[in-house]
């Protein structure tokens, strides 16, 4: 096993990094911006390193310096968990060349998912299905304006190299197109320096389900059920569960197949997710392809009881999956809500600051992802995310429950969060009765006006 791994991140995730390489015996690394000198992942892992200032472009983006770090330190791999250079191809590829192991797939299969518009174009090759749309990325309104045309509005025009729901405009009619197209484009080009763009027929009402996979170099590919995310605000994920209650025995096996179709199909290694859009006919479509661990692994983690970042490691390192698809079993009901410093009352703007007095609550089935301490000064620099409260149950009825109990509990003084939205939207019956789709939150939120 390695000796000693690189963590390319801050925050909750590196934190959790860092705890899954001490339960396996691995000497860890941090690397931190002069903001994170007093950061929970910079004071619990074995070393640390400063990589630069604070803004990202000059640290936890900095490539030459996290390999610089690696490479002085004597850490054999870099787990990038999520954002940052986590999907970044050239950052893979500059580990390779360094003989640095990248926790994740290699720069070639990046490359291939990273790219949307491409994506759906080997996915249409293997028979998974695709939302209809554009087959190559395009990068003139006017061949679009056709495309949506063939399809029928709505449609949602996409950056090829989108993330984050950054890129993205839905269009209702002809004469909204060009315009959109235009500052969908802008935005793409600001935040992806990339200018390529794809057309899909905008569903509606769909809910979000993804799958996640685990591929082993050998070819091996299982997949650890499904992952229901329609709880989104503004196309961003704020509450995820696993099972979907809409899934069962019959479509969770189709759907399962069409994702380890689709990691066979670039030959994938390592943790992915495959994104799907499942419409009100229990039709799903492949949306995009995750190369890397997801800010939601945990509520698969606690339905299968499988450590997916010591997982991801093992792939990494080489070994073998130990687990067949048969091993696989999905028992009890998981939910997660991410906890974010932000003003429900402004929007959601981030409220960076000083943690002043902080309760995270606890018991059985009760677990909190998050690199919080009392003292602690949130930066207005990186992601607004502070925690993930995460809890299991026997049932989904006991998930909420659990989920009810805690929220009420959590305390976080100091800055603004988003834990009393949360809790209005836990306690509403569409949500208890599993009655949602990704439209759920925008309607909270008009019924409240
Ligand atoms: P990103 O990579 O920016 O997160 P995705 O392609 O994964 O973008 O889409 C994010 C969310 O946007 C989806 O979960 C869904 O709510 C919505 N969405 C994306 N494509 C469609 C579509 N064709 N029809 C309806 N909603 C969509």
């Amino acid at each position: 096993m390695f000796k000693k791994i690189l963590i390319a991140n801050r925050g909750e995730i590196a934190v959790r990094i860092i705890r899954a390489c001490r339960e396996m015996g691995i000497q860890t690394v941090a690397v931190y911006s002069e903001m994170d000198k007093e950061a929970l992942h910079t004071q619990l892992a074995d070393e640390a390193v400063c990589i630069g200032p604070a803004p990202a472009k000059n640290s936890y983006l900095n490539m030459e310096n996290i390999i610089n770090a690696t490479l002085l330190t004597g850490a054999e791999a870099i787990h990038p968990g999520f954002g940052f250079l986590s999907e970044n191809s050239k950052f893979a590829k500059m580990c390779k060349q360094c003989q640095i192991t990248f926790i994740g797939p290699s720069s070639e299969i990046i490359d291939k998912m990273g790219n949307k518009a491409e994506a759906r174009k080997t996915m249409m090759e293997v028979g998974v299905p695709i939302i209809p749309g554009s087959k190559e990325p395009i990068t003139a309104a006017e061949d679009g304006i056709d495309i949506a045309k063939e399809i029928g509005y709505p449609v949602i025009i996409k950056a090829s190299a989108g993330g984050g729901g950054k890129g993205m405009r839905i269009v209702n009619s002809e004469e909204e197109f060009i315009n959109s197209f235009k500052m969908a484009q802008k935005e793409a080009m600001n935040s992806f320096s990339d200018d390529h763009m794809y057309i899909e027929k905008y569903l509606v009402n769909p809910r979000h389900i993804e799958f996640q996979i685990l591929a082993d170099e050998f070819g091996n590919v299982i997949h650890l059920g499904e992952r229901d995310c329609s709880i989104q605000r503004r196309h961003q994920k704020l509450i995820e569960e696993s099972p979907s209650v809409v899934i069962d025995e019959d479509l969770r096996t189709r759907m399962g197949d069409a994702a380890i179709l689709a990691a066979h199909a670039v030959k994938y290694t390592n943790a992915g997710t495959i994104e799907f859009l499942l419409d009100k006919n229990k039709d799903f479509y492949f949306i995009e392809m995750n190369t890397r661990i997801q800010v939601e692994h945990p509520v698969s983690e606690m339905v299968t009881g499988i450590d997916l970042i010591k997982e991801q490691i093992n792939i990494a390192f080489g070994n073998p999956l130990e687990i067949t698809q048969k091993d696989v079993k999905i028992t009890g009901h998981a939910i997660e809500c991410r906890i974010n410093a932000e003003d429900p009352d402004h929007n959601f703007r981030p409220s960076p600051g000083t943690i002043e007095n902080l309760h995270l609550p606890g018991g059985n089935g009760i677990r909190i992802d998050s690199a919080l301490f009392c003292g602690y000064k949130i930066p207005p620099t990186y992601d607004s995310m502070i925690a993930k409260l995460i809890v299991y149950g026997r049932d989904r009825e006991e998930a909420i429950k659990k989920l009810r109990s805690s929220l009420g509990e959590f305390i976080v003084q100091g800055v603004k969060t988003n834990i009393d939205f949360q809790y209005k939207i836990i306690n509403h019956p569409k949500f208890q009765a599993g009655n949602v789709d990704t439209h759920f939150v925008q309607e909270l939120m008009s019924e409240e006006e």
